[in-house]
């Protein structure tokens, strides 16, 4: 069916949303969604759409901003002391409970005096709908195990990129403009709406906070002890079962269940990276689609109400933390779980059966929901540092590495340029191990297990290359996109794949020579060279890999080969 974009019709005065008029069976498309919200715009002075960038599809971006004394510029609003809460809804189309909790949302705001004033000191940004592409691919059956709604959008966008692995790679233009708008209201909560897959348990939505260990330590204690409880406390309230989000250790929650980590890729993971509280909602796929829009509303509302509340509080925690970033010396780039830290949580499961598959013949597993339980099971909730590095005084970006450069800007790094062409002495990396994806990964043949070795060296710079000093509010992104062995580095994406190739050989031939005179030059490496040959039968028959073995170890060997081209400075310019 074609979408009636070039002339959205005005809603009806009493709003009703179009998932309310379908009997809240169906969710709104972006057409819907945005004339929805720009009828709201044109009614209400304290809602404003306002339009971003394109993205992947053609059409643009919006954010939808409910601001209670009718000003629309952030730094103004924080002037007064407000805090900015950020919600994302349709990353993945197919999960779209938020897209219609929102639009409800932002109607009662207005309409309902209790609620409007829990926008006393909060401003709301809303993303109506952020991956619009794989919103406007709608079907019956993009999610195969999920209750309704009666159709769903589909999780790759228009470039058939999950948009939930973007944010820092910023390969769709849908993450490039996210980068501008998230910068340009860089909210105290972000919240991302999304439902589950996985096991089936009574609670109708799950919910995932910033990582604790990962978190500045005034957001970790902060979320511990009084935004989560409170949160928690309003879902029990509003009497909507909710509990962690279920990653399961095994094949069921009995198994144990262990907390998520929100690489800086996903949404969460970004916003912290930038120090503002994160938040996952996953409503669970086999609740209907009216309970699942009704936990994520609850759930919303309930963050709202809490910063509203304490918006002193809230506001100090984040304010602290950015601070903290900028002065912090050591930052953690990998993490593993901490399996000796195990808390219990009481949880409400449905039992596992078995029983013989009709379709294979063999024992398949179901949750049967006529047994659910209550038991404590084991909650593995902590990660710890795998790799940790000391921040330099300064990175030192080669002009050439532009798309690099580009990102650094697009997420408001302050960036000097060298006014000269310049020698310097810098702290170089050699990656010494990695391991390519043997298909594309998001659209890249992501590299893991990266390790390197660090030596100093001197190294020609010129006019025009970028200088990053740290001591920055954005230091923890750019320590952890610039650090190859970090989990999303731009190393890791592909970004300097370039330096992963050898330039230049040797002619075989001619190179007898220049290695005869080496060998009898240098005794040490004679005698590495008669060890080597001995110990290794394969290298003493191969001529080849014997000269090769002397030319590495040459005049002639280029060193830019495996060295990471951003370099880690502790000097500073007009020193
Ligand atoms: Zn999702």
């Amino acid at each position: 069916m074609l979408a009636s974009c070039a002339s959205p019709t005005l809603p009806p005065p009493d709003f009703e949303t179009p998932y309310e008029k379908s009997g809240q069976v169906s969710s709104a498309t972006h057409t819907e969604a945005l004339a929805y919200y720009q009828a709201l715009d044109q009614t209400y002075d304290q809602i404003k759409v306002l339009e971003y960038g394109k993205t992947d599809v053609g059409r643009p971006l919006h954010v939808v901003v409910v601001s209670k004394n009718g000003v629309f510029d952030r730094e103004a609003l924080v002037a007064q002391g407000k805090r900015i809460l950020f919600i994302n809804n349709g990353i993945h189309p197919g999960e779209s409970c938020g897209v219609d909790a929102c639009m409800m949302l932002a109607r009662d705001l207005m309409a309902k005096p209790a609620l409007n004033a829990y926008l006393d000191h909060v401003v709301l940004c809303i993303i109506p709908i952020y991956n619009i592409g794989g919103s406007l691919n709608r079907s019956c059956c993009t999610r195969a195990n999920q209750v309704g709604p009666t159709e769903q959008g589909f999780r790759g966008n228009a470039k058939n990129l999950d948009l939930n692995r973007d944010f820092i790679k910023c390969d769709s233009r849908n993450a490039r403009v996210f980068t501008q708008l998230y910068h340009d209201w860089l909210p105290d909560v972000f919240i991302d709406t999304h439902t589950t897959n996985g096991a089936d348990y009574p609670a109708h939505l799950t919910y995932i906070p910033s990582l604790p260990d990962k978190a500045d330590p005034a957001i970790r204690a902060y979320m511990a002890d009084h935004f989560l409880p409170a949160v928690k406390d309003h879902m029990k309230q509003a009497e909507i079962p909710i509990c962690p989000y279920v990653y399961n250790m095994g094949r069921t929650p009995e198994d144990g269940i262990m907390a998520f980590i929100d690489h800086p890729r996903y949404s969460s993971g970004f916003a912290n990276l930038f120090n503002s509280f994160g938040f996952i909602t996953e409503a669970h796929m086999l609740k209907t689609f009216e309970q699942r829009v009704t936990a994520t509303y609850a759930f919303i509302i309930g963050t709202l109400g809490h910063i509203n509340a304490h918006h002193e509080a809230v506001g100090e925690a984040v304010a602290k933390a950015r601070s903290a970033a900028a002065a912090r010396k050591e930052v953690t780039l990998t993490w593993t779980l901490d399996t000796s830290r195990v808390d219990p949580l009481l949880f409400s499961g449905y039992e596992a059966k078995f029983a013989k598959s009709n379709v294979t013949g063999q024992q398949r597993w179901y949750f049967d929901q006529n047994s659910p339980y209550e038991k404590e099971i084991n909650y593995f909730g902590h990660y710890k540092p795998l790799v940790k590095v000391q921040k330099p005084r300064a990175y030192i970006i080669p002009q050439g590495y532009d798309r690099v450069i580009e990102r650094m800007a697009n997420n408001g790094v302050e960036m000097k340029a060298l006014a000269r062409d310049t020698v310097l002495e810098v702290e170089v990396s050699y990656i010494t191990e990695y391991k390519s994806r043997s298909r594309p990964y998001e659209g890249h043949f992501y590299h893991d297990d990266v390790k390197t070795r660090r030596e100093v060296q001197q190294i020609a710079f010129y006019a025009g290359d970028k200088i990053i000093y740290t001591g920055q509010a954005s230091d923890d992104f750019v320590v952890h996109v610039l650090e190859p062995e970090a989990h999303d580095s731009y190393f890791r994406w592909g970004f300097f794949d370039g330096v992963l190739m050898q330039k230049e050989y040797f002619s075989p031939y001619l190179f007898e020579e220049e290695a005869e005179k080496m060998l009898a030059a240098d005794e040490k490496l004679k005698a590495d060279f008669e060890t080597k040959k001995s110990a290794e039968p394969a290298f003493a028959n191969n001529w080849w890999a014997q000269l090769f073995y002397l030319y590495k170890q040459s005049r002639f060997y280029e060193p830019t080969f495996m060295r990471y081209p951003v370099v880690r400075w502790d000097g500073r310019m007009g020193e």
